[in-house]
């Protein structure tokens, strides 16, 4: 016990270090290729033009950019992020139903904290985006799981528990889903599953909280617009960032919903910081509207297509064919399922000896399962360390096997 665990609140208490995480930390500063992290490769970001762009607000805008704003966001951000959202097929809004948070995470805390209750029944992925879930745990949930296969999450499935619970006179408050390159399973859902889901929203009357993280880095065949796109009765509540178009340090992050649910959200923030930073704002918004991020995406597609093939490439040359793996078509994952019997929270260490990282599925379950599962990024590491790594990677597996 800490000298001053006593003082801390008992919910605070409850947020443990992930055993994970403390174990990656073993990783800094050593010669690990790790593909632990979500990080974007850093060659993605437009130096040049944020420096520019930086350049002009202080010359011109410094007294706004400089200054407090409101809370729901720049007005400048908000109006671009209209015309943005346009891009994924997201028509008929206003500033009025746009939020601009501290990074989507941000968006994802308000959220969870302003809609779920105790106890209330929530559905989430199996697996899903693991500090999504630290949230939703915090609030102490029912949880519900719609397991995922390659394919994305089994909605027959999520229909069967639907009906038991409608049978025991239960309901459903909100579904958290990450349709497009999921985090961490890499699939992409079919259109007409979308339609499934907002069908399944509708009958059992339930609000849909979409990630859309990935949503702008959609690599290989058509990219199916999100579900926020075919919401004809403003149930979902759409989540964006800046962190993988444009740069995550920047921590900009929107959400797209209803104005009563914008206005909620808005009382949440001021008790949080006021609003986010104003000149952060500014920058995306010249951003943009000078269409840096629009002509910068091509580059970052291509750069990750090629480094998912890298990275597939490897896992068919040094991986058994006993092992499982999703074709992400967007995105920054691979998702891999092992033989049943192995656990890839024990092979860890040993992975991590022999100078590979990656993060065990276990954490992206909400109850902990698929201890057999493996999280592996391909977007920081380069195309040299992707190929010695699933190699090193690969070679383990076997010994085990
Ligand atoms: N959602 C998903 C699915 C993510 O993968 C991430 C970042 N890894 C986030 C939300 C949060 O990102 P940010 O706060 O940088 O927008």
């Amino acid at each position: 016990m800490g000298k001053w665990e006593s003082f801390f609140s008992k919910d605070t208490q409850l947020l443990k270090s992930s055993e994970i995480r403390d174990l990656l930390k073993l990783t800094e500063g050593r010669n690990v290729i790790s593909f632990a992290g979500g990080l974007p490769d850093p060659s993605t970001f437009p130096v040049e033009d944020i420096k520019k762009i930086t350049n002009e607000i202080l010359e011109s805008k410094s007294s706004q950019a400089l200054q407090y704003t409101a809370t729901a966001g720049v007005s400048e951000l908000r109006e671009q992020l209209v015309s943005f959202s346009n891009l994924r097929g997201i028509s008929n809004i206003t500033q009025n139903n746009i939020f601009v948070s501290v990074g989507s995470q941000e968006a994802l805390y308000i959220l969870f904290n302003v809609l779920v209750n105790p106890g209330d029944h929530v559905f989430v992925e199996k697996p899903t985006y693991l500090t999504a879930l630290n949230v939703l745990r915090t609030r102490r949930p029912e949880f519900h799981g719609v397991p995922i296969s390659e394919r994305g999450p089994d909605l027959h499935e999520m229909e069967r528990q639907l009906k038991n619970l409608q049978s025991e006179g239960k309901k459903v408050k909100l579904l958290y889903i990450i349709p497009t390159a999921q985090n961490p399973a890499g699939t992409t859902m079919y259109m007409e599953d979308r339609k499934y889901v907002m069908e399944l929203a509708s009958k059992y009357d339930f609000l849909v909280v979409e990630d859309d993280a990935y949503g702008f880095l959609v690599f290989d065949g058509d990219n199916p617009p999100p579900l926020k796109a075919l919401d004809k009765e403003g149930r979902v509540i759409y989540l964006g960032t800046f962190s993988k178009i444009l740069s995550p340090g920047l921590r900009l992050g929107w959400i797209v919903a209803d104005e009563e649910i914008i206005r909620e959200v808005e009382l949440f923030k001021q008790n949080v910081d006021l609003h986010t930073p104003s000149f952060n704002q500014f920058i995306a918004a010249e951003a943009i509207r000078k269409g840096v991020i629009q002509n910068n995406l091509p580059k970052v597609k291509s750069l990750y297509k090629e480094k998912r093939n890298q990275m597939l490439s490897a896992m068919d040359v040094y991986f058994p064919s006993n092992v499982k793996r999703t074709r992400p078509v967007g995105g920054m994952f691979v998702f891999v399922w092992l033989p049943g019997n192995l656990n890839t929270t024990q092979l860890l260490q040993q992975a991590m000896m022999q100078g590979v990282a990656y993060v065990p599925g276990n954490s992206f379950y909400y109850d902990y399962s698929g201890t057999n599962t493996m999280r592996i990024n391909y977007s920081f590491p380069s195309k040299e360390e992707i190929n010695k790594g699933i190699e090193i990677l690969g070679n383990l597996i076997k010994s085990k096997i």
